[in-house]
């Protein structure tokens, strides 16, 4: 059975003292109601529903999965009720904005929220999960009267949303999109065609689903300039959002997927559905792509989610069942055999799950004071340098945080041994389940290509440059000519990640100079310069959580033990993670015709 406790402790830890979120809200008098208090009191009672009610239901849900039965879509047993819970406890409108229902509490308080339902049960989360894309779609690009039609009820949670973009023929590339939108003479639009791989596309939590969806107007451009973004109820609504007919928007089927079986993925087949166009004609996908980034921050979580809940469970595991000596000598001679936390390979895997939830829930945490700015934003200068900041940290926390979910998991199924691939334990689930992590809202290929081919060469490098002179102000802050204990104490990291950033920028600019030549090398190093960036940036962030560890040891004498863990998973991660940087850097650097030279004829003599 699997276990789970929030880490609220971890969380207050990077909330109050490492990112300082009290003082970046004290900026907005909009947030003024995020006091300590109110958010301790958040966090508390969201750990007691995630683990309560929501924990119970996770391996549950995966063996039940969801059903089909001609066209509806029924969850796992106690799906609807804990929902039910959820909605009436107001989670769902928590960090939504006031005027239509919301509390108007800061997005990034929601990225906390998010974190521990996620870890509990990410299946169920995905069902209000998939609700934000198509509220922030509405919040930013709906008409007053769509806002007010739509939002109150996505806002409490009595309609959940869906994001439509996948047809059969096309994921990635959603130029190729065929569904089609016929105007009417009323001002609709007829839905024609047919979306795959929705998730929470047909389900019984709600009496309606608000989809958007991506189509074609008459005469469209081809490709990716001709796409329009519609809003397509499951169930008419009136003026006054009364529920009317059935529209003619049917669930065709659901996905028998590897992984989150209590999620609904749907076929959805419309057919001369009425819907009605959001933002400007042929500008679908960049009206998405305007908080595309948002959407990829938060399946970055589920990295750090599966992470976390792989890490909970492989530490008792590993405290508890025994198995030989330590080579050390016996530890615990009264028992049979020590407990297999003694060994030291077993130590690197626990060691490699914590370092990778706590660094990455710190890369998460500070990418959400980042959303804050821009959704706080009062001017659109103000709006798009945050954005610019968000554009080219998201695609490095999506892709590697999903990565590094998947090697977590995998470690801790590893460290329960063969038990680790039954199901009663949970751990081979959470392996099936983070998988689908690093494919959808955009493969890691795609955010690779994403971050080196448009964030860092197309703007030659300038939030590269930004974000690396802000690790070199703190390393200068932090360094060695300082006589203040602490800084002296942070040299380890400081030298490691100082020299890390400056080789950084170096092999960018080498890759610069020989993408003009040959731009086969964007495709070829664009992955392993993605991993290659993440653990410095994760590096940064470790080295952050050592200095406050540090002064947090002469100050809060209750937790000492915290801090000092703390700095003792920072070593770890400097010494045995870090170092990937340097496999990572000889790869990307390597000749692509070793990727392309070999004939596709001769890829297979079969
Ligand atoms: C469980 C699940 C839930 C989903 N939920 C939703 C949802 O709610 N809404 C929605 O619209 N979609 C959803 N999707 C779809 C998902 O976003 C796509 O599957 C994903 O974006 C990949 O697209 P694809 O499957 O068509 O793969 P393809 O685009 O066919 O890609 C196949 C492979 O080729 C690579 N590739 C493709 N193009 C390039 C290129 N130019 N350069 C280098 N490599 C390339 C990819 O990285 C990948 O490895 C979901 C999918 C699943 C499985």
């Amino acid at each position: 059975m699997l276990q789970y406790k929030a880490p609220v402790m971890d969380m207050k830890f990077l909330i109050e003292d490492v990112f300082k979120y009290y003082k970046h809200y004290e900026k907005y008098p909009e947030f003024a109601e995020a006091t300590p208090d109110l958010v301790d009191a958040i966090l508390q009672e969201c750990a007691k529903f995630c683990e309560n009610e929501l924990l119970p239901l996770n391996q549950s849900g995966d063996k039940e999965g969801c059903k089909f039965d001609n066209g509806v879509v029924t969850t796992p047993t106690g799906f609807k009720a804990a929902y039910n819970k959820y909605v009436e406890g107001g989670w769902q409108s928590l960090s939504h904005p006031v005027e239509h229902g919301g509390q108007g509490l800061p997005p990034s308080l929601g990225m906390a929220k998010q974190e521990m339902m996620g870890t509990a049960n990410w299946s169920w989360a995905m069902y209000p999960g998939l609700s934000h894309g198509a509220m922030n779609t509405i919040q930013s690009h709906g008409t007053e009267a769509q806002k007010e039609l739509y939002l109150t009820r996505l806002t409490e949670g009595t309609w959940t949303g869906t994001m439509c973009l996948t047809e059969p023929q096309c994921g990635t590339d959603l130029g190729q999109v065929k569904t089609k939108a016929i105007p009417n003479a009323d001002g609709t639009y007829d839905i024609m065609g047919t979306k795959i791989f929705i998730s929470a596309g047909e389900h019984d939590l709600t009496e309606n689903i608000i989809h958007i969806v991506l189509a074609r107007l008459p005469g469209a451009p081809e490709g990716t300039r001709g796409i329009s973004l519609f809003i397509v109820p499951k169930v008419q609504v009136d003026q006054q959002g009364n529920l009317g007919e059935s529209n003619k928007v049917t669930c065709g089927a659901i996905e028998d997927k590897m992984g989150i079986k209590a999620s609904s993925t749907a076929v959805l087949n419309f057919d001369n559905a009425k819907g009605v166009l959001i933002g400007p004609e042929n500008k679908g996908l960049e009206c998405m792509f305007t908080f595309m980034n948002t959407a990829r921050v938060g399946t970055a979580l589920q990295g750090v989610c599966a992470s976390e809940l792989a890490y909970q469970n492989s530490l008792l595991y590993a405290k508890d069942r025994l198995s030989m000596r330590a080579l050390t000598g016996k530890k615990f001679p009264d028992k049979v055999a020590d407990p297999i936390i003694v060994h030291p390979d077993v130590r690197k895997m626990l060691m490699t799950q914590k370092a990778i939830s706590e660094g990455g829930r710190a890369m998460v945490y500070y990418t959400a004071k980042i959303v804050d700015e821009i959704e706080m934003a009062k001017t659109e200068e103000a709006r798009k340098e945050a954005d610019d900041r968000l554009g080219f940290i998201t695609p490095i926390l999506k892709a590697f945080l999903t990565e590094l979910g998947c090697e977590s998991a995998s470690q801790g199924m590893q460290v329960f041994g063969g038990h680790g691939y039954i199901k009663e334990w949970g751990m081979e689930q959470i392996v099936r389940d983070v998988r689908i992590a690093t494919l959808y809202e955009g493969t890691t290929g795609i955010q690779a290509l994403d971050l080196l081919g448009r964030k860092i060469l197309l703007t030659r490098g300038k939030a590269l440059n930004k974000f690396s002179k802000e690790v070199l102000l703190f390393c200068k802050d932090k360094s060695m000519i300082s006589k203040n204990p602490h800084k002296r104490q942070m040299n380890k990291f400081i030298w490691a990640l100082s020299k890390n950033v400056a080789n950084w920028q170096q092999y960018t600019m080498r890759l610069a100079l020989r993408a003009k030549k040959d731009r086969d090398i964007v495709g070829s190093a664009s992955v392993d310069y993605l991993m290659y960036s993440g653990y410095i940036m994760m590096g940064y962030f470790w080295a952050q959580m050592a200095q406050t560890a540090y002064e947090k040891l002469a100050t809060d004498l209750e937790n000492r033990d915290f801090y000092r863990a703390k700095i003792k998973t920072a070593e770890f991660y400097f010494e045995r993670l870090l170092p990937r940087t340097k496999s990572l850097a000889k790869t990307m650097m390597a000749d692509p015709k070793t990727l392309m030279q070999l004939d596709e004829d001769l890829l297979s003599f079969l």
